[in-house]
């Protein structure tokens, strides 16, 4: 059993529909797929739809925007139910703030001799529910300024970056809860990535573990051999259940191929006897 749990379609920031890279999957030899777009469960229908025909199972799922200390951190909620009106409306207000900020972004970026504006981000977003910094990456390599997304983030867009502008996100621990409330398991997403290791030491850990978590992210392209066996050992000392997943943008971002990383047949099983429990939404 191959199982990525982990993916992202164009309704965010990636490039393959969601019934596109349920197929994509499926040729890659995946047995289960979850789709969990950033801040909307808006690509789960058409996911599950293309299950079938595809011979493989997909999981509903969102990566929602949560943060700890000012710092941005990302919760995956898997199997969670759509009609929880409490979710809805904080991935809502996520939605406001990712909107609001693209007038912002554009007009640094004009500032910066760039000549980007809120209509071309919101073009090059076209269907996305979410739409996010990437969007900025791909016009700026449309027209030429940068060779890739890589570079936008390396040069003008990361936290902090001289076009960068913050936005609302949950904080973690309310993002535990709102997944739970929702039928779901929520998994702590690459937490040692992008230099959020020293936020989520240890003992972060087992309070996020106290607060609900259940489950943490090991196998990520942001995460080396030996930064997986160290969390791979506190998951374990922990009692949290251990994941592994491609974190797929489709041509978005280049190294994290479907089924990159996969999650073992436990862990799965694990993750769908919470779900069933909870009430939640499992295999489709
Ligand atoms: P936002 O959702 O607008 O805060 O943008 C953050 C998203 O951009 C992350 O969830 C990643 O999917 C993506 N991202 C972050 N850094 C990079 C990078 N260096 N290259 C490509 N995509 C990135
Ligand atoms: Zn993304
Ligand atoms: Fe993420
Ligand atoms: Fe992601």
């Amino acid at each position: 059993m191959r199982i990525d749990l982990h993916t992202h379609s164009l309704i965010s920031d990636g490039t393959d529909t969601p019934a596109e890279l349920v197929a994509n999957a499926a040729r890659v030899g995946l047995d289960v797929v979850a789709l969990t777009d950033h801040d909307t469960l808006a690509g789960l229908d058409e996911a599950r739809a293309a299950a079938p025909a595809n011979g493989i199972k997909v999981l509903g799922g969102v990566e929602l925007s949560c943060e700890i200390a000012n710092r941005s951190i990302h919760l995956l909620g898997l199997g969670v139910r759509a009609d929880c009106g409490p979710l809805n409306e904080e991935m809502a207000r996520v939605r406001v703030g990712r909107d609001g900020r693209v007038a912002l972004m554009a007009a640094k970026l004009q500032e910066l001799g760039y000549d980007v504006s809120e209509a071309d981000i919101l073009a090059q977003a076209e269907d996305a529910a979410s739409v996010g910094r990437p969007h900025v990456a791909d016009v700026l390599v449309a027209k030429g300024y940068v060779a890739d997304r890589a570079e936008a983030f390396a040069t003008l867009i990361y936290d902090g970056g001289p076009a960068y502008v913050g936005r609302y996100q949950t904080p973690l621990t309310t993002g535990i809860a709102l997944v739970h409330q929702a039928g779901g398991v929520s998994v702590l997403a690459h937490p040692w990535g992008r230099g959020s290791r020293d936020l989520l030491d240890v003992a972060v850990l087992a309070s996020l573990r106290d607060a609900g978590l259940d489950a943490i992210e090991v196998n990520h392209q942001d995460h080396d051999d030996e930064t997986r066996a160290q969390l791979g050992g506190i998951a374990a000392e922990l009692g949290l259940i251990q994941t592994g997943s491609s974190d797929y943008h489709g041509s978005g971002k280049t190294g994290h191929g479907l089924g990159v990383n996969v999650t073992s047949v436990e862990s799965l099983n694990a993750i769908i006897a919470l779900i069933q429990a909870r009430g939640g939404v499992g295999l489709s």
